[in-house]
């Protein structure tokens, strides 16, 4: 007889473990809360779904579950996606995408695949519960149970909570002992001093970006850096953001808008601008150099104005010195958490040591976790989507493979 599999979430990862707990024999119902699966998958890489990337190192992920980084490289998204008839296309930097350049096609092919295979999917349907009795697993939406020989738990993490993920089950894992480590909002803007910003807001330059703690750098990155009227922003600044989230307002994020030359060479830049422009005005002294009103704003930092000649305001040795000290290295207070509104994924979750390899809790037989749930994420790039194809096949394949094995 066809034992049951509830998969609870029909985002990236619970589509793929229903779609792999079927193939593998099982009878497989996904439970999700919104009107329709997939919500999230269609917003991501704007639209058009970074989906994976060729480079899959172990600096790119960070979280407790030790066993994340083996599961990856024992994974290929271009392969599995054109197992369901979707090609990719790989940018220069390592990056996937389908073919197709839109999200949708995503979405279709996984749940094409699920459906090929008898996937059920019951939308409108939240759980709010579980209950483990004897070899079987209750599932509760409200008064209504389900029984099930194993579950797995996708639902997702707190980042985005219009796409139908706000950490709503966490409570319910707890009380089943699993411990959790306190969501925070990763790959997301970093809020900073509003008066050092504002006045860049709307402005993007390529810089190095490190994240600062106790006046040690704990990364750095480099990238293209945008302003809003009270965050830091930019792919860069959003492979910070998860530092700035674990150690809070202890953290800086340190600017270096010359970042290609040395020390000496940025000295020797400014000692020939100043013989071109000197006569010019300030403000106008590095405008061959970085976007205007960037340089603008860096001058009045570091010399208290930029209303006057740059000759003159930069006269004095000690005046050249602040000017490049604050481009080689402008400092910005981490100020607080940006919201998970504005969040790509969830720094925390069911915590690492709760997991087997297999994905599967430990001491609560037949309940498996994947996806963005597990304390295990990753940078921006397709590392995300890449955990969460990758832990949603394994985690169901795993569970198929248990109650047909295991426990028959
Ligand atoms: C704007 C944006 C862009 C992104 N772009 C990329 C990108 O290009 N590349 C990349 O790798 N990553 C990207 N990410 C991150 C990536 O999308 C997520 O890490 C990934 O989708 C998480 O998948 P998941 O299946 O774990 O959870 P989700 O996709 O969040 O799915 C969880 C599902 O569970 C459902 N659910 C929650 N609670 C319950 C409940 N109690 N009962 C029933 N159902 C429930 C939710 O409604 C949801 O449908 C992006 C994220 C965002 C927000």
């Amino acid at each position: 007889m066809s034992r049951r599999i509830i998969v609870i979430g029909g985002g990236a990862a619970g589509l793929s473990a229903a779609a792999s707990a079927a193939e593998s024999g099982a009878s497989v119902t996904v439970l999700e809360r919104l009107p329709r699966v997939g919500k999230k998958i269609l917003l991501t890489g704007n639209g058009r779904c970074n989906l994976g990337n060729t480079h899959l190192n172990a600096e790119n992920y960070h979280g407790t579950f030790p066993h994340g980084m083996q599961i990856i490289q024992q994974f290929d998204s271009g392969r599995f996606f054109r197992g369901m008839g979707l090609y990719t296309r790989t940018d220069p930097e390592g990056r996937m995408y389908p073919a197709s350049g839109t999200a949708a096609s995503v979405l279709d092919a996984l749940r094409f695949r699920a459906e090929q295979l008898g996937v059920q999917t019951l939308c409108g349907k939240q759980v709010t519960g579980l209950k483990h009795t004897g070899a079987k697993w209750q599932v509760f939406c409200g008064e209504t149970a389900f029984s099930a020989d194993a579950v797995i738990a996708a639902a997702g993490g707190n980042a985005a909570p219009n796409c139908g993920t706000d950490g709503n089950l966490l409570p319910v894992f707890k009380r089943l002992g699993l411990t959790v480590i306190p969501p925070k909002p990763a790959l997301c803007p970093i809020p900073t001093d509003p008066a050092a910003v504002r006045p860049l807001k709307g402005l993007r330059v390529r810089a190095e970006a490190s994240a600062s703690v106790g006046g040690k750098r704990l990364r750095t990155e480099r990238g293209e850096v945008q302003f809003t009227d009270t965050a830091l922003s930019g792919i860069c600044i959003f492979n910070l953001s998860r530092i700035a989230a674990m150690h809070g307002e202890r953290t800086e994020i340190v600017l270096n808008l010359l970042p290609d030359y040395s020390e000496g060479e940025c000295a020797e830049i400014l000692r020939e601008l100043l013989a071109q422009r000197g006569d010019l005005p300030a403000g106008d002294l590095l405008s061959g150099l970085l976007p205007k009103r960037i340089g603008e704003v860096w001058i009045k930092a570091a010399l208290g104005t930029a209303n006057a000649a740059a000759g003159e305001l930069l006269h004095a040795e000690a005046a050249q010195q602040r000017l490049l000290s604050l481009l080689r290295g402008r400092r910005f207070p981490v100020t607080g958490l940006a919201s998970f509104a504005q969040a790509q994924v969830t720094a925390g979750g069911i915590a690492g040591q709760c997991l087997t390899k297999t994905l599967e809790a430990k001491g609560l037989p037949g309940l498996y976790f994947c996806g963005e749930l597990v304390d295990f994420d990753g940078d921006c790039g397709g590392y995300n989507l890449t955990w969460c194809w990758a832990s949603g096949k394994l985690s169901g394949r795993n569970a198929a493979e248990s109650i047909y094995h295991v426990r028959k």
